[in-house]
């Protein structure tokens, strides 16, 4: 039997992560550390990162989220797929910030987050051209209405993913942006506050400044590969 065995260099995501700092100056950095920190343990790597200035952390689902609070990390952790109707108990208890981007799941949140004595923020999600998921341009005023009516949520951001960022001359990157900024401002127009905006990946935070809001989410670059 062979066996292999990876090293992986804490320091190095350490480092990474004052780099993507510079690199999006005056945002947040929200290290993505999903599918296991990309192979590099969830745990560590999550350590690292914040020692290097992450204050945020990113994964895609609940169950993700639940690992890393249960092994003592104590800063916001934001779910980037909308979780199921029942997963928003767990995400309740373990005091995750999850995507939302359907009616269905902003009231499931909201009687979740009600059994609670905190509550729970939530970022909304806008489809702004992926093609994968998200809240259409149109539903986006309505959804952001829907969570400020509910008095235990909190919407923490509203955001949207980038698909080519790594394309620094990409068009459809500027449409998504474009399409964003129409999202944020009809929420704004509703009379709704947009606490925070983010949409950056890791190409985004190194490629398109004018992708970097609030917060860039960054995950392969924390690794060390270029996106
Ligand atoms: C995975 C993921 C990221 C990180 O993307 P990288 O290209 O690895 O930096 C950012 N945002 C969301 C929503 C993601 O799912």
């Amino acid at each position: 039997m062979s066996r292999s065995q990876a090293t992986v260099d804490l320091a190095a995501i350490r480092h990474n992560a004052g780099v993507l700092r510079d690199a999006a100056p005056g945002t947040e950095l929200c290290a993505v550390v999903k599918a296991h920190g990309y192979g590099h343990g969830e745990v560590a790597a999550a350590h690292a990162a914040i020692q290097g200035g992450a204050t945020i952390l990113g994964v895609a689902r609940v169950v993700e989220g639940c690992r890393l609070r249960n092994a003592g990390l104590d800063v916001p952790i934001w779910v980037f797929s909308e979780p199921e109707e029942r997963e928003f108990d767990d995400a309740v208890d373990a005091d995750l910030q999850p995507a939302v981007y359907s009616l269905a799941a902003v009231e499931a949140a909201g009687e979740a987050a009600a059994r609670s004595a905190t509550g729970m923020s939530v970022h909304l999600k806008i489809d702004t051209g992926m093609h994968r998921v998200g809240a259409a341009l149109d539903d986006a005023a309505a959804l952001a209405r829907r969570v400020d009516e509910h008095p235990s949520l909190v919407l923490g951001s509203v955001w949207t993913h980038l698909a080519v960022a790594d394309d620094p001359a990409a068009s459809s990157t500027e449409i998504q942006l474009d399409r964003f900024d129409i999202a944020v401002a009809s929420i704004e127009a509703a009379g709704i506050d947009v606490a925070r905006t983010h949409a950056a990946n890791s190409a985004g935070a190194h490629a398109w400044p004018r992708a970097h809001r609030d917060v860039v989410r960054c995950g392969i670059s924390l690794y060390g590969l270029a996106p």
